[in-house]
């Protein structure tokens, strides 16, 4: 993919661009946040990247500020309570998992070849 640089955009071009381009929900301001359901960031419509389109009956995209992610706003949805717990969990499941990975490997029997072999 070639890599795309983003337009600068003073603050009221930038949101009048998110409330153009973004279609699925409004915005009021740039420091509202958004969850991208694709990289699992929060990200703030200051950080949502304005890039040149290839499509000429669409010049202007926005996407994802994570690197390689590119999610357009489809995929961002509004930081619900909802939204948020299904992050917290999400987190602690990984960090469950962390842990238990480390009791394993500690588990792992630890063998004396030299014992066998007599
Ligand atoms: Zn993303």
């Amino acid at each position: 993919m070639a890599l795309v640089s983003p337009i600068k955009l003073s603050d009221e071009d930038k949101l009048e661009t998110l409330q153009r381009l973004d279609q699925f929900r409004q915005w009021h301001s740039l420091d509202e946040k958004r969850y991208c359901l694709v990289c699992g960031e929060i990200i703030t419509g200051r950080e949502i990247q304005v890039i040149w389109g290839k499509r000429e009956n669409r010049p202007l995209r926005i996407i994802c500020p994570t690197e390689h992610c590119n999610a357009m706003p489809m995929e961002w949805v509004r930081p619900t309570d909802e939204v948020l717990i299904k992050i917290a969990e999400a987190e602690r499941r990984r960090i469950r998992l962390t842990i238990r990975a480390g009791r394993a490997t500690r588990s792992l029997p630890k063998r004396n070849d030299t014992q066998y072999d007599r």
